[in-house]
């Protein structure tokens, strides 16, 4: 049955390959987490609805970009359309977090004039001892490009992972 909302919003899920993009959507949307699971190929979309303020319901349309690097032009396509982006990396390879700027001036550049709202997560904080990045870095990241936040997220554990979506889609509400 229809679930009935007041707003929808698009968000995309972007970030290096084997960041856990995939995992997050779906220990969001199943509320499972399943390491023997294949990255779908290609884009997988989701519906998951938000409880806001009182009698208020959003209704989050979500897309993996996985497998980003080859279809990347696809993925293009759903951002025109989302308001919304969680830029993710993996704690524990460094090289994720680097890459972070350029992944959101990627989209500003393909959705340009039109605002995107920004959240960073740091995934796989349940590595804690391979960490690479810090806490205090991330957050100062997450200041300087303007996003609405930044979280540290497991979906193995489930920490954090419902926190996420909802904070990107209060920054977007608040926007609106
Ligand atoms: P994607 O390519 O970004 O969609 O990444 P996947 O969702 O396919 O995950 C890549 C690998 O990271 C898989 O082996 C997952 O089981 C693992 N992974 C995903 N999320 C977590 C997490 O929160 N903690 C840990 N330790 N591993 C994770």
């Amino acid at each position: 049955m229809e679930v009935s909302w007041n707003f929808r919003f698009g968000i995309v899920i972007l970030g290096d390959s084997a960041v856990g993009k995939s995992s997050l959507l779906h220990r969001y949307t199943e509320g499972i987490f399943d390491d023997s699971r294949l990255s779908p190929l290609g884009i997988d979309f989701k519906v998951h609805h938000v409880d806001f303020d009182p009698g208020i319901v959003v209704k989050l349309l979500l897309w993996d970009t996985a497998g980003q690097e080859r279809f990347r032009s696809i993925a293009k396509s759903y951002m025109r359309n989302s308001v919304g982006c969680l830029l993710v990396f993996d704690l524990s390879q460094r090289q994720t977090f680097e890459r972070i700027c350029s992944w959101q001036q990627e989209v500003l550049d393909y959705v340009k004039p039109n605002p995107m709202i920004f959240l960073l997560v740091g995934h796989k904080c349940d590595l804690d001892v391979q960490r690479q990045v810090t806490t205090e870095e991330a957050e100062a990241l997450a200041k300087k490009l303007n996003m609405v936040g930044y979280l540290e997220v497991s979906s193995k554990d489930n920490t954090n992972v419902s926190l996420a979506f909802q904070n990107l889609a209060q920054g977007i509400y608040n926007q609106y």
